[in-house]
């Protein structure tokens, strides 16, 4: 008989050659445990999801709840379903004014497929702005506006009519013209190995858009829900979007993912053709219901208040002669090491310390750490002091 790991190359379907492989038996809090007994401390959060830490006792508890009242009943948007409507109010009260209507899917690159629509259908233009090197997902429309042609060239012909700018590079913003129906843009861009945006950056790209009449769409999958140290990112640098694209660390470990934008914008999918977005699963009330207590446990554990403390520790403790530069947005963090060999070696090596380490897409520099952000003080004492053991033996 061939073991699960056997059967799991047997298949799943795989995309890499290289797979962590690790046979998790279970998760609690800041820690995962594979089925050799080991203890792993989670320094990625299954790539900024687990934002509460795996199965918050709050999550699990209103997931039990919702499981003995129904699952899934109908198409998105037909019934009135409390976990849905409690969750988009949610959302309506926690975000900015404008941002009041939301379109419940299941993952990030199905709420940019919808923001991209919508964008097209309230302006009535095709074109779309997006970033060099930014990710916004995998699925076509998605991977037509990510910053990366290595990932892209073999799926050709993907949408037509996308500009691409430079992130940081105010003088590509003359490119954004009365044609282009949206920008999206990711406020932190987190793929390319965290790169924060400059002073005024922001607020530049936003007045651009006002002068064209273009939508600004703000992509926070990865930057939402306390990561970088507000509930959105975009409450950092005051500037507001006319839609923004939520998932990742909405749902507390349940795949749920928004696209929200004001009543206005998102009626244009009501007629001409009505039905204009349609998800079977989208808002899924199980899920709905994980992330209306996961965001209670955010606000209530006060989360994003802990993240720049934290952020700074991890800046006070990640010193060592082979880190060049550590580049952080709160709790999402590139350890740049200069080399990917260097890189390769130091998560092989925390890995064998117990200690789950990643990379970033875009950029094999530099390493990924964005824990769950109950993660505590002393945790992150230990995690770094894990990873400057593993550095100080790479560089014998
Ligand atoms: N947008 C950003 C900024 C992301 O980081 C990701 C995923 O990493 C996505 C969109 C796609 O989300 P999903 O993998 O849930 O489709």
């Amino acid at each position: 008989m061939l073991t699960e790991r056997q059967l799991f190359f047997k298949h799943l379907a795989q995309t890499s050659p290289d797979p962590l492989a690790l046979e998790i038996v279970k998760a609690e809090g800041l820690y995962l445990y594979s089925s050799d007994g080991r203890k792993y401390i989670d320094m990625i959060s299954g790539i900024s999801v687990s934002n509460t830490g795996h199965r918050h006792p709050e999550v699990t508890e209103a997931v039990r709840r919702q499981l003995d009242k129904y699952m899934h009943l109908m198409v998105y948007g037909e019934y009135i379903l409390s976990p849905q409507v409690k969750l988009a109010t949610k959302l309506a009260g926690i975000l900015p004014a404008n941002l009041n209507s939301v379109y419940l899917v299941n993952s990030g690159s199905e709420a940019v497929e919808g923001a991209l629509k919508l964008a097209k259908k309230f302006t009535g233009r095709t074109e779309i702005a997006a970033f060099i090197n930014a990710y916004h997902g995998s699925t076509q429309g998605s991977l037509s506006v990510m910053g990366n042609e290595d990932f892209k060239r073999a799926f050709r012909p993907l949408l037509p009519g996308i500009r691409f700018l430079k992130f940081n590079h105010s003088d590509d913003l003359k490119n954004i013209d009365k044609t282009v129906a949206c920008v999206i843009v990711e406020p932190v861009q987190g793929e390319a190995g965290v790169i924060v945006p400059e002073e005024g950056f922001l607020n530049a790209l936003r007045e651009k858009c006002n002068e064209t009449g273009t939508l600004l769409i703000f992509d926070e999958v990865q930057t939402g829900f306390g990561r970088t140290g507000k509930m959105f990112a975009m409450e950092k640098f005051g500037v507001i979007p006319d839609i923004i694209i939520l998932a990742k660390g909405m749902g507390g470990g349940m795949p749920v993912g928004a696209f929200v934008a004001s009543e206005e914008i998102m009626s244009s999918f009501m007629s001409q053709p009505a039905l204009g977005h349609i998800t079977t699963f989208g808002g899924h009330p199980v899920c709905c219901a994980a992330a209306v207590a996961n965001i209670a446990v955010i606000e209530n554990e006060k989360l994003a208040e802990t993240v720049t403390r934290k952020e700074k520790l991890f800046r006070q403790l990640l010193v060592h002669p082979l880190i060049r530069e550590v580049r952080c947005s709160g709790l999402l963090i590139a350890v740049d090491l200069g080399d990917a060999g260097k890189v390769k070696s130091l998560i092989t090596a925390c890995l064998v310390n117990g200690l789950i380490l990643d990379w970033f897409l875009f950029n094999d520099r530099s390493l990924r750490i964005a824990p769950p952000l109950i993660i505590t003080e002393s945790e992150i004492r230990e995690a770094c002091s894990v990873i400057i053991k593993c550095l100080s033996e790479i560089q014998i």
